[in-house]
């Protein structure tokens, strides 16, 4: 296993001082899969104090979480966090320890983390894995350390880090873990917004998505409300051979990896329930869905205090999911120029993901033909660079007034938006003389 020399020197000054000291934890579980782990975080037998001494005076440290036994330490090469081993005492709000207890014993310290796959250190003499965390990462599990009901009790932010980690690393919940995390889901009402949020961030953008969304939309409804009523939702459609949640998660499994795709797909249809009519022959519809759905994506994104830039990329994507595309070259423009490149291309992903998810048949395919065109003919003008938006113009307000063709005002506005137009059905072409030369023949 590959330590970063920075790591080694810290753990070197922690031994010198006695200590018993070792990387821990997501680490340890990232190395022995053959990745490059995010951060190097270890435990020790020195408390707080003592760590801070062995790191003084080469290294700054810092009092992160003093209380629970870590301290930041700011090697040239990078924070690395340092926490003292420790067990924790109850949960009565099922999300943080009353209190922490130090421990001279690092299986103690193990035994308090969440699963066999994070509950492995690093030590002198090789790996420490008291739990079966080597064979759980070579089966693909995700397994409780200890009795799975007992440690959901504790703190119900692990039902989401279970779901979490399933999807990240494409595992799978060993069923007594599994229906524990069930069991226990209705305690995640006490979980924190931004902890829900930045859990469900990470699992929607894991490459087991829409597996794990599939598998557990009624743990997850616990967190996010909106989820409940797609569950087992039939769309009564031809068009689906899934339940309403089934659609859902298997669009968002099917989608790139990209963050406002996966949201937008996770949020597109929740408006779908709401929406619902029989027609005459007893077909299901939802009209309205897309411009309800967007609205509740913003709710349902506020709730979980998202960041403000996601509920921006995902609105349009959920508004305009079920639109049709247009096929012509100035249509493309004007999208284009409404929404810019890097929207639309998360809207084609998002359109080709819902579409994916249907039960197959001549419209879909009709859809996802559509779908094609105007994703090359968007490409094509966005890589020509063509003209999209007033700013664009060859020419401007300014250079109107200066030749005398138009004074400042509202005319001004709306010449220009005659000229755009001009411009973007391809009957003028966007240089200064021949938009000059348009300008100059149009009444006053
Ligand atoms: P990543 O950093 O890739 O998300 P990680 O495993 O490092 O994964 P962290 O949240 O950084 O996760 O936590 C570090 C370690 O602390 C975990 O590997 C686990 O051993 C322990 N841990 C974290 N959160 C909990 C928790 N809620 N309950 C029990 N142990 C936890
Ligand atoms: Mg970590």
């Amino acid at each position: 296993m590959e330590v970063p020399a920075h790591v080694e020197q810290l753990l070197a000054a922690l031994r010198a001082g006695g200590f018993v000291a070792c990387p821990v934890g997501g680490c340890v579980r990232d190395s022995l899969l053959g990745r490059a782990p995010g951060d190097w975080d270890l435990c020790t037998s020195a408390r707080p104090e003592q760590v801070k001494a062995c790191a003084a005076p080469r290294w700054r440290a810092l009092d992160t979480g003093i209380a629970h036994g870590t301290v930041t330490v700011l090697t040239g090469d990078g924070p690395v966090e340092v926490t003292t081993f420790r067990v924790e005492g109850g949960y009565s709000d099922h999300r943080r320890p009353d209190g922490v207890r130090f421990v001279a014993d690092l299986e103690e310290d193990l035994a308090r983390r969440d699963f066999t796959i994070n509950a492995m250190a690093l030590d002198e003499g090789g790996i420490v894995d008291p739990f079966g965390g080597r064979a759980d990462l070579a089966a693909g599990f995700i397994r409780c350390v200890g009795e799975p009901a007992r440690r959901f009790e504790e703190d119900a932010l692990r039902i989401l880090r279970a779901l979490r980690f399933a999807s990240c690393l494409d595992f799978s919940i060993e069923p007594a873990t599994l229906a524990a995390a069930r069991a226990a889901a209705p305690t995640l009402t006490r979980v924190s917004a931004e902890r829900v949020f930045a859990e469900l961030d990470k699992l929607l953008l894991g490459p087991g998505a829409g597996r794990v969304l599939a598998q557990c939309g009624d743990i997850l409804a616990h967190a996010v409300p909106a989820i409940g009523p797609c569950l087992g939702f039939d769309l009564r459609s031809p068009r689906h051979e899934l339940d309403l949640w089934g659609h859902i998660a298997r669009a968002v499994g099917l989608a790139p990896p990209r963050r406002n795709v996966r949201w937008a797909l996770l949020l597109h249809d929740l408006a779908k329930p709401d929406c619902f009519v029989l027609d005459g022959q007893g077909f299901g519809h939802a009209p309205g869905h897309a411009a309800r759905g967007a609205v509740l994506a913003k709710e349902v994104l506020a709730r979980l205090k998202a960041p403000g830039h996601l509920v921006q990329g995902v609105q349009p994507l959920v508004r305009w999911h079920d639109t049709p595309l247009p096929q012509d070259t100035p249509g493309v423009r004007r999208w284009l120029g409404r929404w810019g490149w890097p929207t639309l291309e998360d809207l084609i992903a998002v359109k080709r993901a819902d579409l994916l998810a249907h039960a197959d048949g001549p419209a879909i395919r009709r859809r996802l033909q559509e779908t094609a065109r105007f994703e090359k003919l968007a490409r094509q003008a966005h890589r020509r660079g063509d003209c999209v938006r007033v700013d664009q113009l060859a020419v401007s307000g300014a250079d109107l007034m200066n030749v005398g063709v138009c004074r400042a005002g509202p005319r001004m506005g709306r010449l220009l938006g005659a000229a755009l137009n001009e411009v973007i059905e391809g009957r003028v072409e966007n240089h200064p003389a021949a938009l000059l030369a348009w300008a100059r023949k149009q009444k006053r």
